[in-house]
């Protein structure tokens, strides 16, 4: 049966104080924190085999290369991807979005004045790399309602002859809401887009199976799942990746090179130039198991029942607004109180060691949506508990006496 006290002894961070009390950490929707495996993972690889991979005959790099690639095995599984080979290892969500973009900007799968549509909750990491990807596309958004839920059935409305392309977030890092990816997908399949989905809030919270939706690429950061930072996962089909130019340009990503032309290497090192994060991988390996170790269903039951609690302690107080009611969401939670401003909030916290997160959470659209420019948001985990949310709202109500 799945106990977050016994969660939280793996991570040793959790019995350390901040500012004298014991660490309440409520901000996981920025980064997750690392279990000692984990950690014992990374310091097994510099200390006993740490080479450069694909490269030497040597035996060190040869065993450095099969622990990298037994990685990517893993995340594969963990994604239930076709072949290891639609696994690209990147730096994290943003930069699996970006390298998407550019590619498909290369390519002229996306060209000068094709529409591209996004959700209204999209971070900035799903907006911004559509607007840079060197090609002048139309982006337009799928509205949510005032509960943070997507309006899935205007889809059709948005879609003209020159949408290309539907990317989505799975779970907004400010709302919460689980989004009904399935049914979007295949709307947006049936109109002949292609598809990205954004799983960097969902990954730790929901299982996701690529093959199953039938998504073209999916995107996620190791960090937000209890691995390092610094590594990441694009998720690509084969037959939309084989079409696609690499990203960046160097060693490992080639075939034959001349000073006249380069011929590339095969999936997936087209897409991985240059020296990858070995350690990363490793540890992200390491992660997915450990996560995938406790029963999702198990994890999801006891993240309902912190939800739950919340959103009666939220709803108990006055003033306050809780953005993204649905049925199907995640401990994350943005509020805004009135007459109080978010950063003094957080700061208050701060001093009795609860860590949230303050401001627009890189996700200024949705803000305006509702008539915010920031909120305070607590995203917990499956080793967050009851006490610690009692504690929170003991704190917080306390710091609206004050602030009021
Ligand atoms: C954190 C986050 C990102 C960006 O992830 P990075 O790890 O900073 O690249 C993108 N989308 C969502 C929904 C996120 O929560």
């Amino acid at each position: 049966m799945f106990n977050a006290n016994e969660i939280r002894n793996d991570f040793p961070i959790l019995s350390r104080e901040i500012n004298g009390k014991p660490l309440v950490y409520f901000d996981n929707g920025a980064t997750t924190q690392k279990p000692s495996s984990v950690i014992e993972r990374i310091k097994k690889y510099y200390e006993t085999e740490n080479a450069n991979v694909h490269r030497g005959v040597h035996k060190l790099s040869a065993l450095a290369t099969d622990e990298f690639e037994k990685a990517r095995e893993t995340v594969r599984k963990f994604l239930n991807a076709k072949n290891s080979s639609d696994i690209i290892f990147t730096k994290g969500t943003t930069e699996s979005i970006n390298l998407v973009a550019s590619s498909l900007c290369k390519a002229g799968l996306l060209d000068d004045g094709d529409e591209i549509i996004v959700t209204e909750a999209e971070h900035h990491a799903n907006i911004v790399p559509w607007q840079i990807c060197g090609k002048k596309l139309k982006i337009k958004a799928l509205p949510v309602d005032d509960g943070g839920n997507l309006q899935i059935e205007k889809l059709p409305e948005l879609i003209t002859g020159r949408t290309k392309l539907l990317a989505a977030t799975h779970i907004s890092n400010v709302l919460g809401v689980v989004n009904d990816i399935k049914p979007l997908i295949d709307k947006a399949k049936n109109a002949g887009l292609l598809t990205l989905i954004d799983g960097a809030q969902a990954v730790a919270h929901v299982s996701v199976d690529v093959q199953e939706l039938d998504v073209d690429f999916y995107a996620f950061s190791g960090h937000k799942i209890f691995a390092p930072t610094g590594i990441g996962v694009l998720y690509g089909k084969r037959e939309i990746m084989e079409k696609l130019p690499p990203y960046q340009g160097g060693g490992e990503m080639i075939d034959q090179v001349s000073f006249e032309e380069t011929t590339f290497n095969e999936l997936p090192y087209k897409f991985e130039a240059g020296t990858p994060n070995i350690a990363g991988a490793l540890g992200l390996a390491t992660a997915l198991e450990y996560f995938t170790s406790s029963d999702i269903n198990e994890i999801n039951a006891y993240e309902d029942e912190l939800t739950k609690f919340a959103i009666e302690k939220f709803s108990a107080i006055e003033g306050l607004t809780l953005l993204g009611k649905s049925e199907n969401r995640v401990p994350v939670f943005s509020f805004a109180i009135e007459g109080v401003h978010h950063y003094d909030v957080g700061t208050l916290l701060d001093a009795s060691g609860i860590a949230i997160r303050t401001g627009h959470h890189c996700a200024q659209p949705i803000m305006k949506h509702f008539g915010l420019t920031g909120t305070a948001r607590a995203s917990l985990a499956f080793y967050n508990t009851i006490e610690e949310l009692e504690y929170f709202f003991d704190k917080l109500n306390h710091a609206i006496k004050i602030l009021k």
